[in-house]
C-alpha cells in the first residue's frame, strides 16, 4: 500500500500525452485544474492508512494474502460489496465530490469474473494473464480507471455499422506479439490522474461486431494514446486565483473526465483479456454496470451528507433553521439520500458467486438504485437551492469581497445573523453551489450509464411473465399450479 503523496509521486514519474484547453499538461499532479480531483483520489491512499478508516478500506488480497487497499480488491462476499457501499459513503462525506478511484476497481471485478468464464468456455489463457495484472495493481496499489464508455457516433447503428468504424475502440491489426487498437472512449472519470486504463466493450455485440470485442489494459503513458480533459462548471475559477469562490477548493466538485483516444495503440498479448469474443460482451458490460451502478447509493450519498451539512450550517447563518419548513425540507434531503443507501445497501445483501468465486451485486437491485439516483439527487439538490435562495446564483465574486473599494459593501450586505461573519455565508454558498449547479448533476444522471441504460436492464431482469402467471393463478386463468416458482 502506498501513501498519498506516493501516489502524487508516482504521478509525476508517468509522461502521459493530455491537453486542457489547448495547452499539453506537463504535470497533472501540479496543474491547477487537476490539483483537486488528484488530492480527491489522493484521499482513497490517506483514508486506508489513517486508524479511523483502515478497517473500512484495507483488505487482505485472496492472490497473495498481503493487506491491500480496498480499491484493488475482488469482492469474495457479500460483505464485501456492503462494505464497499460503506467505504463509498465515507469517501464521498469526506471529499464531497468524486474520487474516481471505483470505476477501476469495478473493472478489475467484472474483467476478473469474465476473463475465467472465457477460459472455461474457450480454453483461452486470459484469466491468468489478468490474475498477474491483478498482482501487479494490488503490489503497486495502482489506481487504474475503467474505460467502456464509445462516443457510438450514430447510436442507431451498431460498431460494425457506423461510416466512421473508429467511434467505437476496435482492432485494427494482430500481429504475433500484440494488437493494434483505435477508436476512443468519452468521458472517463480519473482518465487524467490514473496511472493506467482497463478498457472494456460498451454494448451487446453480433458477430459482425467480433473486431469491436475487445478489452485490454494499456498504461497511460502508452504511445498513440492521446487524453482530453473535459470542461466543468466553473472551471476557470480553478485557474484564476479564486478560493472561496471555487467551493470545493480541495477536491472539486466532481470527478475529472477525459476523453481518451487510441491512435493506433499496440497492446502487447499479455494485456489482451478479449479478443473478438462478441458473444460474452454482454456479460462483461452488465456486470460492470452492475458493480458501478451499485455504488451510487454509497459515494452519492456521502455527498448528500456534506450537502445536507452544508444547507442546515447556511440556514443558521441565515437565521432560518428552526423554521418549520426549512426542517420539514431537510427532513426530506435527509429521507432521499437515506432511500439510495437502502438501495445499495439491498443490492449488496442481494449478491451472489460468480463462477470466478467472486461476488456481484443483485443487478436487478443495483440498477434501480442507479435510476432512483437519477431523480433523488436533482430533488435533494433542489431542496438545497430552496433553502440557500437567490443568494446561490448572484453572489458577488471574493475578488469583490477583497476589493478596497467596494468590498465593505459585500461585507455588509451578504452578512446573515449578526455573530457569524459574511466570509461563512460565502463559503456556504460557494459549496452548496458546485454541489448543485451543472457538472455534479449530470454525473448523477449520466455517470455509470443514463436512465435508459437502467431500464433496460430492469426489463431484462422484471421477470415480467412470472408476474403474469402470479396474476393467472389469483384470477383463475388457465393451468392453476399449487405455487408459481
Ligand atoms: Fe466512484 Fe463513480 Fe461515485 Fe465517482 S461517481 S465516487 S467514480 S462511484
Ligand atoms: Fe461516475
Amino acid at each position: 500500500m502506498i501513501s498519498g503523496d506516493e501516489y502524487r509521486e508516482s504521478l509525476r514519474r508517468v509522461k502521459p500525452e493530455i491537453y486542457y484547453m489547448g495547452e499539453k499538461i506537463e504535470s497533472v499532479a501540479d496543474h491547477p485544474a487537476f490539483i483537486p480531483h488528484v488530492n480527491a483520489a489522493a484521499l482513497t491512499y490517506e483514508m486506508a492508512q489513517a486508524p479511523e478508516f483502515e478497517e473500512l478500506l484495507t483488505t487482505k488480497s485472496h492472490l497473495t494474502g498481503k493487506k491491500i487497499n480496498f480499491f484493488t480488491h475482488i469482492h469474495h462476499s457479500t460483505h464485501d460489496l456492503v462494505r464497499k457501499v460503506k467505504a463509498l459513503r465515507a469517501l464521498g462525506q469526506q471529499t464531497g465530490s468524486c474520487f474516481a478511484r471505483c470505476v477501476g476497481h469495478d473493472a478489475l471485478n467484472a474483467v476478473f469474473s469474465v476473463t475465467y468464464d472465457l477460459d472455461k468456455k474457450n480454453s483461452t489463457e486470459y484469466h491468468q494473464r489478468f490474475l498477474n495484472l491483478l498482482k501487479e495493481v494490488q503490489a503497486r496499489d495502482l489506481f487504474i480507471s475503467g474505460a467502456m464508455t464509445d462516443p457510438k457516433g450514430d447510436r442507431s447503428l451498431s460498431p460494425s455499422e457506423q461510416s466512421d468504424p473508429d467511434q467505437y475502440v476496435h482492432i485494427v491489426e494482430k500481429k504475433r506479439d500484440g494488437i493494434v487498437v483505435r477508436g476512443a472512449k468519452a468521458h472517463i472519470t480519473g482518465a487524467a490522474n490514473a496511472l493506467g486504463h482497463l478498457v472494456m466493450p460498451t454494448t451487446s455485440m453480433q458477430e459482425a461486431d467480433a473486431d469491436y470485442a475487445v478489452c485490454f489494459y494499456v498504461p497511460v503513458d502508452a504511445p498513440g494514446l492521446i487524453h482530453i480533459f473535459g470542461r466543468q462548471t466553473n472551471d476557470e475559477r480553478k485557474c484564476g486565483g479564486c478560493i472561496i469562490d471555487q467551493g470545493n477548493v480541495e477536491y472539486g466538485i466532481v470527478g475529472g473526465e477525459s476523453l481518451i483516444i487510441f491512435d493506433n495503440v499496440f497492446i502487447p498479448w499479455e494485456n489482451v483479456f478479449m479478443c473478438g469474443e462478441y458473444d460474452s460482451v454482454f456479460e462483461l458490460v452488465e456486470r460492470f454496470a452492475t458493480a458501478h451502478r451499485q455504488n451510487y447509493g454509497g459515494c452519492k450519498v456521502g455527498l448528500s451528507d456534506a450537502l445536507i451539512g452544508a444547507t442546515y450550517a447556511l440556514a443558521e447563518v441565515q437565521g432560518t433553521a428552526k423554521a418549520a419548513h426549512i426542517r420539514d425540507k431537510l427532513i426530506e434531503m435527509t429521507h432521499l439520500a437515506e432511500t439510495l443507501y437502502c438501495c445499495s445497501i439491498a443490492c449488496s445483501c442481494q449478491g451472489y458467486r460468480l463462477p470466478a468465486g467472486n461476488f456481484m451485486a443483485d443487478p436487478l437491485l443495483a440498477n434501480v438504485t442507479k435510476l432512483n439516483v437519477t431523480r433523488h439527487i436533482y430533488e435533494i439538490a433542489r431542496l438545497a437551492q430552496d433553502i440557500a435562495g437567490g443568494m446561490l446564483a448572484t453572489m458577488p465574486s471574493e475578488i469583490d469581497w477583497h476589493d478596497s473599494r467596494i468590498g465593505k459593501y459585500v461585507d455588509k450586505y451578504i452578512k446573515g445573523v449578526a455573530d457569524v461573519p459574511a466570509e461563512t455565508r460565502m463559503r456556504l454558498l460557494r459549496l452548496i453551489e458546485g454541489m448543485t449547479c451543472g457538472t455534479a448533476l449530470v454525473e448523477s444522471m449520466h455517470g455509470a450509464g443514463s436512465p435508459q441504460a437502467q431500464k433496460i436492464m430492469i426489463m431484462r431482469r422484471a421477470n415480467w411473465e412470472r408476474k403474469k402467471r402470479l396474476a393467472q393463478r389469483l384470477a383463475k386463468i388457465g393451468e392453476q399450479p399449487r405455487f408459481v416458482c
